[in-house]
C-alpha cells in the first residue's frame, strides 16, 4: 500500500530559486549516489525517501551510473516512485546526469551528443518516467566541443525529455561558456552541481559563486565530506557499515589522527552554536544566499532527521566562528 504523505510537509522547508529560473529547490536535497543500489535494503530506501518528502525535500538527485551496479539506483528509485509516489510526480524534482562511464565503447562516456541522448532515454526507462525535471552534463569533456554537449542538452528540452538542464563539476570559466551557449539556444543553464564543504574549498579558489553571480544556481554535493563532517568518525574509529568502512569513495585511511583532531575542534564550534557537526556543516553552506541547495546523502532515516534540523531557525555565524572554521580547514 502506498504511503500518505504528511499534510504539513511544506511548513518547515524553505525553497530557493535556481539561478534566474522560476524553479525553486528545497534548501536540502537528497542524492541517491549511494545507499539505493542493488545492495540497499528496499524498506530502508523507501523510508528515507518517504521521510524526505514528508519534510519538504522535493528534490531527488540521480545519475545514470549511481548504484552499484550502475543504473540500479535509478531502477530502485523508479520502483519506489511507482509504489509510493504515483500521485505526487508533479510535486517532485527528479534529476539525472550523464558524463561518467556507463556502457562499454566510445559512446558510453563523457559528453558527445550520441552519449547524452541515449543515456537520458535509458534513465527515463529505468525510472519509468516520461521526463526528468533536470538533466545534467555530469563533468566537463575536454575532447568534445562544448557546443555539441550543450546542444545535446538543449535537444533534450526540445524533445520534452528534460524540463531544465544543468552542468556539474564545471569550473567558473567553462561554466560561463556553457551558460552563454545555452543562452544562445534559448535554453538556460539553471545549476552547476559542485563539491563544496567546510573541508573542500576548491570552488572558493575558483571564485565560482562570484562568477555565476546568481545567474546560474549552485547546488553543493558531499556537503558532509561523505560523512567526515558528522559524528561518524569523531572517536577515531571506522564503524563497520560506514562509508569509510567500505573503503571505496571515502578511504579508511583518510581518518587520520590529524583529521580526527580537526573534526573534534569543528564539533566543539558546532556545540557552541547549539548544533551537531553535520547541522553546522549544512548551515555553513546555506549562509550564502547564492547557494541554491545543499545536496546530502543518508544511509538511514535517523541521519536524514538529524541533517534536516540544520534548516530549523536562523543561526547566523559570528565572525569568530567563521574564522575558527577557516583555520581548521586550510
Ligand atoms: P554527504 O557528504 O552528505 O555524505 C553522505 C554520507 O554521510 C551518508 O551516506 C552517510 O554515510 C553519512 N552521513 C550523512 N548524514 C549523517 C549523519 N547525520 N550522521 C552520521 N553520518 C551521516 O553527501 P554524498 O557524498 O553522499 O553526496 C550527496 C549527493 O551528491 C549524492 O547522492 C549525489 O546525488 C551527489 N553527488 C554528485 C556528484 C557529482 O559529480 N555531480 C558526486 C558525488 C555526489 P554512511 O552512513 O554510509 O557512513
Amino acid at each position: 500500500m502506498s504511503y500518505t504523505p504528511d499534510t504539513n510537509r511544506y511548513e518547515e522547508m524553505k525553497y530557493r530559486y535556481a539561478g534566474e529560473s522560476g524553479l525553486q529547490l528545497p534548501e536540502l536535497s537528497l542524492g541517491l549516489w549511494q545507499n539505493f543500489g542493488t545492495d540497499a535494503e528496499h524498506s530502508v530506501a523507501t523510508d528515507i525517501l518517504c521521510t524526505a518528502f514528508d519534510r519538504g525535500i522535493t528534490h531527488f538527485d540521480l545519475a545514470n551510473n549511481y548504484g552499484p551496479e550502475p543504473g540500479s539506483a535509478e531502477t530502485r528509485f523508479g520502483k519506489i516512485l511507482k509504489e509510493q509516489f504515483a500521485h505526487h510526480r508533479d510535486e517532485l524534482l527528479i534529476s539525472s546526469k550523464a558524463g561518467y562511464p556507463m556502457w562499454p565503447g566510445p559512446y558510453g562516456n563523457y559528453g558527445s551528443r550520441k552519449y547524452l541522448l541515449a543515456s537520458c532515454e535509458q534513465s527515463l526507462r529505468r525510472m519509468g518516467l516520461e521526463y526528468v525535471d533536470i538533466f545534467y552534463h555530469h563533468r566537463p569533456d575536454p575532447n568534445t566541443p562544448l557546443e555539441e554537449t550543450m546542444g545535446a542538452l538543449a535537444t533534450l528540452v526540445a524533445q520534452g525529455k528534460a524540463l531544465y538542464v544543468a552542468i556539474s563539476n564545471y569550473r567558473a570559466k567553462d561554466a560561463l561558456q556553457a551558460k552563454a551557449l545555452l543562452d544562445e539556444m534559448g535554453c538556460p543553464c539553471i545549476l552547476n552541481q559542485v563539491r563544496y564543504s567546510i573541508l573542500d574549498r576548491w570552488t572558493e579558489e575558483d571564485k565560482l559563486l562570484d562568477a555565476l553571480d546568481g545567474k546560474v544556481g549552485m547546488i553543493c554535493f558531499s556537503p558532509l565530506a561523505q560523512g567526515l563532517l558528522t559524528s561518524r568518525y569523531l572517536d577515531g574509529n571506522v564503524p563497520s557499515g560506514s562509508r569509510a568502512g567500505e573503503n571505496n569513495s571515502l578511504k579508511a585511511n583518510s581518518i587520520t589522527p590529524l583529521m580526527v583532531e580537526r573534526l573534534n575542534k569543528l564539533n566543539a564550534i558546532a556545540k557552541g552554536r547549539g548544533q551537531t557537526l553535520s547541522e553546522m556543516a549544512i548551515s555553513w553552506l546555506l549562509k550564502d544566499e547564492r547557494v541554491t541547495s545543499v545536496l546530502i546523502g543518508a544511509s538511514s532515516v535517523a541521519q536524514l532527521e538529524e541533517n534536516l534540523r540544520a534548516i530549523k531557525g536562523d543561526r547566523p555565524f559570528s565572525k569568530e566562528d567563521l574564522e575558527a572554521i577557516d583555520e581548521l580547514t586550510v
